[in-house]
């Protein structure tokens, strides 16, 4: 029986998630949920430098939020544990020391001068730059000596000459690299650490993990991780090299600029699913444009259906899916996400009403909070489109409204009626005095909604005053 598939996502600590490192976990956890698989989290944590525990509780909380919930890994356990690299050295060092043996790996004792230098030298002849193979020809009894004599070194991997290795990516194809196009690499540094070609392919074997997908800037880096496990004799993981997100102004998006890191949209009020709806269809093809849940985005997903052409941020279409998202909200949710700023705003009789009357109008709690103003704060601002709209107004549309209002104080639709047979006005003449009147403002929802939440004295006093600033720009 193949082994049941398991995917993972394995970020390095060493910035706030953005929306490419979101997709990269999203597509692995659809994955593994398409096939009813395992989603592994291993944390990538080599570079004592760079990463850091904030980075990493960030990065369990974004997931967390996402709804990404993983099966195996870091915080949950497994039997592959552990799963922070930085605490996997004796598991490194014990295969380090089998490819020594096997005498695929050797020490490497050139300074960073000296491969500078020959780096340098290389360019400006136009050949690529790659190792010259110095320390692969000294006899190991010499490398022995210069170890004994506490000389630092590398250990670099003895790429074969003369092979092809390729390899069928679940994204691109067909994928053929040549081994005299790779120059020996580091699988140890100096300080001992594991290069990333070495700890993350002999963690995905070691861990079971079957399919990857991650971004295709690790692309040629898998011919050397297929060959760290080819020396090892494990298996290796299909994978899948997704294509670049690129930001609007068309550059890749980069974990270290933040620009649009994950806990930035959160902040501005994007629901979950609706990133996920979104970045779900950021290089894989649904078929249907329908709003879904997380279990049915993983339904629908089929390694087969992603893309290899580079997707585009496009912010317009992340607020399509925030509209459907917030749509398919229950109230008691909507309420919680609009706010303090709302909820100590709006009186609480009016908060039912409220939510229903906004919902469809607002993507966010600040324009949640602009609306509660609007509507409960005295005298609502003006903006100078409804300014206009007054003083334009038919100069018998106010009083008449108050004396429709007096009548119909509770029955909006009496209200309009009774307004229309008093003056004569309709469409346009009649509702953009109006709305401007009650709210300020001509966008928005539904007259009907917001002269029920104004109510009866709100609704005369704001009346009265629009009626009172059309006779000033009279004069
Ligand atoms: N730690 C690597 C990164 O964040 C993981 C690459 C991979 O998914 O293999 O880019």
């Amino acid at each position: 029986m193949p082994a049941a598939l398991k995917t993972r996502f394995a970020p390095s600590p060493t910035g706030r998630m953005h929306l490419g490192n979101a997709r990269t976990a999203l597509f692995n956890a659809l994955l593994a949920r398409s096939a009813g698989g395992t989603f592994l989290l291993r944390i990538e944590d080599t570079d004592a430098e760079r990463s850091r525990p904030e980075y990493l509780e960030a990065l369990v909380e974004d997931l967390r939020w996402l709804g990404l919930q993983w099966d195996e890994g870091y915080g949950v356990g497994g039997p592959a544990g552990p799963y922070r690299q930085s605490e996997r050295d004796p598991l490194y060092g014990a295969l380090l020391e089998k490819l020594i043996e096997k005498g695929v790996a050797y020490h490497c004792f050139c300074s960073t001068e000296r491969l500078q230098s020959v780096r340098r030298a290389q360019i400006d002849r136009g050949a690529p730059p790659r190792y010259d193979g110095i320390c692969a020809r000294l006899a190991p009894a010499e490398a022995q000596r210069r170890l004994a004599a506490g000389e630092g070194a590398a250990l670099r991997f003895r790429v074969p000459p003369g092979e092809t290795v390729a390899f069928e990516d679940l994204v691109r194809g067909a994928q053929r690299f040549g081994t005299d196009a790779i120059g020996d690499f580091v699988v140890r540094r100096t300080d001992g650490s594991p290069s990333f070609f070495f700890s993350n392919a002999v963690d995905d074997a070691a861990m079971g993990v079957t399919h990857v997908l991650r971004g295709d800037d690790h692309l040629s880096n898998t011919p050397r991780q297929l060959l760290i496990l080819a020396a090892l004799g494990w298996d290796a993981p299909r994978y899948g090299h997704l294509p670049l997100i690129l930001d609007e102004s068309g550059a890749p998006l980069s974990k270290r600029e933040g620009s649009l890191a994950l806990a930035t949209l959160r902040e501005e009020g994007y629901r979950p699913l609706a990133l996920l709806n979104y970045l779900a269809r950021l290089g894989h093809h649904y078929g249907d444009d329908k709003f879904k849940s997380l279990r049915e985005l993983s339904e629908d997903f089929h390694a087969e259906s992603l893309g290899s052409s580079p997707s585009r941020l496009e912010l317009g279409q992340l607020r399509h899916w925030q509209h459907l998202a917030l749509a398919s909200e229950p109230p008691d949710a909507l309420w919680e996400w609009m706010g303090e700023g709302v909820h100590r705003c709006v009186p609480p009789a009016l908060r039912g009403p409220f939510v229903d009357a906004l919902r469809g109008n607002v993507l966010s709690p600040v324009e949640a909070r602009d609306w509660a103003h609007r509507l409960f704060d005295d005298p609502p601002a003006l903006d100078s489109s409804s300014r206009e709209a007054l003083a334009a107004a038919d100069p018998g549309l106010f009083p008449a409204a108050l004396e429709a209002l007096a009548r119909s104080p509770l029955d909006y639709h009496g209200f309009v009626a009774a307004l229309r047979t008093r003056t004569g006005l309709s469409g346009k003449s009649l509702f953009r005095p109006l709305r401007a009147a009650l709210t300020g403002t001509h966008e928005g929802p539904e007259l009907a909604r917001l002269f029920d939440l104004l109510g009866e004295d709100r609704l005369r006093a704001r009346l009265r005053a629009a009626a009172l600033t059309h006779q000033d720009a009279r004069r």
